[in-house]
């Protein structure tokens, strides 16, 4: 194996020595916080009696709440002046999460990126753009060091303006970059756009991470770009991306357990699951100094895949996140992820980018609408064939999501789309039938505002009218399809 820290040859063995060790670290500094303190407590625990990952099970779990509640730095256990570096999760809901970093946090995580970035293929030869956006956001800055450490050029362009960012790819002879999938979608539609033929250019490695995103977007950024993806997974929690990667086999992230110690719980009992079963993904800092996490509930869904890689690490892998548990929404009393439809929609080869997930009430009932970007190349098929692709989708996601969805299909560019993570549900139903659960995946209000929906008179037209890209948003009711659906697509 070429490995980038010798961490990643250690056997299960030594792994798991040197997380009891970290552990019973992370215990003590944890403890001299006042919520730590109180819980161990509690749970009548000492640093001392902590002999394995199993003993800290007795530990309530540490939740999004306890880090809002001790903002902005209840949860600090060295003193403020030991700090260098804050960033804040990017949750669209609710007050802020703060993350704050000592000078040897900062350290090892640049390490942490470092590692995974070579773990993808990645070396100091190539030049690497970061393509996310810089600020609070740990995507950009977390994972710029992460290159810089490993010795890349490091271009830090931020997230939008992608005709610079082509342009930089060009100029610079790119060969790796960092993006999120719902960009990287669009960065490659604007490349075919130009008629840019991407074998042209020398990009080899993508790290795609910070959102949900299906294996149908990873091989369609993998044509689109004609370089190969690697998912990249880390949250502010747990310092930022570095957390887990895909090495060059490809199948599943591994995740540093000798900096993070990884449990998947049932998310309604909190109970241990199995490896291989779907729960939510629990984590522990093995080696974060100013802010330990003890047991932090990510909400994120995976399951840990049984049996070792190909690679030869031995640090166990997850499944791409299936979705986070505040995503998935019930509409007719079915629970649904949003990863379900853009699976469906992303195996359609008349599929454009982008695509709208849109929550109505209809009457005493509720209505899921889809709203589908088309490549121009489609778009301007005969309403008969469209109307077929229309009816091939619903009949699709149906199958899948088993609720008969109303499906719009509307021009490329006529969907918001903001620089950052990419919300894709909308959830316009009325507040009193909206469950405590769906609450998290409604959108923000400035882009529900920004939402370009055709008006009525579109509704025979095949083409979008140019004029209506920029309208306000149709008024609740209106049939506001390119392509209207033949009553409610069953
Ligand atoms: P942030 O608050 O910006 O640190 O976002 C962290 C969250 O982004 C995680 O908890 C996940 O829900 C999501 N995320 C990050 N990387 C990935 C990935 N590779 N796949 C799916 N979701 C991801
Ligand atoms: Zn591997």
């Amino acid at each position: 194996m070429d490995y980038y820290d010798i961490a990643e040859t250690w056997s299960r063995d030594e792994i798991e020595a040197v997380q009891a060790q970290r552990l019973r670290d992370t215990v003590r500094r944890a403890a001299g916080t006042p919520l730590y303190a109180r819980r161990l407590a509690e749970a009548g625990l000492t640093p001392e009696t902590i002999r394995s990952p199993e003993d800290i099970r007795r530990l309530p779990f540490t939740s999004k709440d306890d880090l809002r509640a001790n903002y902005p730095q209840g949860l600090a256990c060295v003193p403020r002046s030991e700090f260098v570096r804050m960033h804040c999760s990017s949750g669209t809901t609710g007050s802020p999460v703060a993350i704050c970093y000592t000078k040897k946090d900062l350290d090892a995580w640049a390490a942490l990126m470092a590692r995974s970035m070579y773990a993808t293929g990645i070396r100091r030869e190539d030049v690497f753009q970061n393509m996310s956006g810089y600020g609070l956001f740990t995507g950009g800055l977390g994972i710029h060091y992460g290159a810089e450490r490993l010795g890349c050029l490091t271009i830090p362009a931020g997230a939008g303006n992608t005709r610079r960012q082509i342009k930089l790819i060009r100029d610079f002879q790119v060969t790796a970059l960092h993006i999120l999938p719902s960009y990287a979608l669009h960065v490659a539609a604007q490349l075919r756009e130009e008629g840019e033929d991407p074998r042209s250019l020398p990009l080899r490695i993508a790290l795609v991470g910070a959102e949900p995103y299906t294996e149908e977007t990873r091989r369609r950024i993998e044509d689109m770009l004609d370089l190969k993806v690697y998912n990249s997974f880390g949250m502010s929690e747990m310092n930022g991306p570095g957390v887990g990667i895909e090495c060059e086999a490809q199948s599943g992230l591994h995740i540093w357990e000798d900096a993070y110690l990884l449990e998947i719980v049932d998310p309604q009992t909190g109970a241990s699951l199995p490896d291989g079963e779907v729960g939510e993904l629990v984590m522990t800092t093995l080696t974060r100094e100013g802010m330990p996490l003890l047991r932090y509930r990510t909400r994120d869904l995976t399951r840990i895949l049984p049996g070792p890689c190909a690679c030869g690490r031995r640090h166990r892998r997850i499944d791409r996140i299936l979705g986070r548990s505040d995503d998935m929404f019930i509409l007719r009393g079915v629970n649904i992820y949003p990863m379900q439809i853009e699976q469906v929609l992303m195996s359609f080869p008349e599929v454009g980018e982008n695509y709208l997930i849109r929550l109505e009430d209809e009457g005493e009932l509720e209505r899921l609408r889809v709203l589908v970007e088309i490549r121009e190349s489609s778009f301007v098929e005969d309403m008969r064939v469209l109307r077929q692709l229309q009816e091939s989708i619903a009949r699709r996601l149906r199958d899948e999501i088993l609720v008969s969805p109303r499906v719009d299909l509307v021009q490329k560019g006529s969907l918001p789309r903001g620089e950052g993570k990419a919300q894709r549900v909308q959830d316009a139903r009325s507040a009193t039938m909206v469950p405590e659960v769906a609450r998290g995946a409604t959108m923000a209000p400035e882009v529900a505002r920004s939402a370009a929906l055709v008006p009525e008179g579109a509704r025979s037209a095949a083409l979008v009218p140019e004029g209506a890209r920029g309208a306000a948003m149709a008024p609740e009711g209106t049939r506001s399809a390119a392509i209207p659906p033949e009553g409610d697509t069953a």
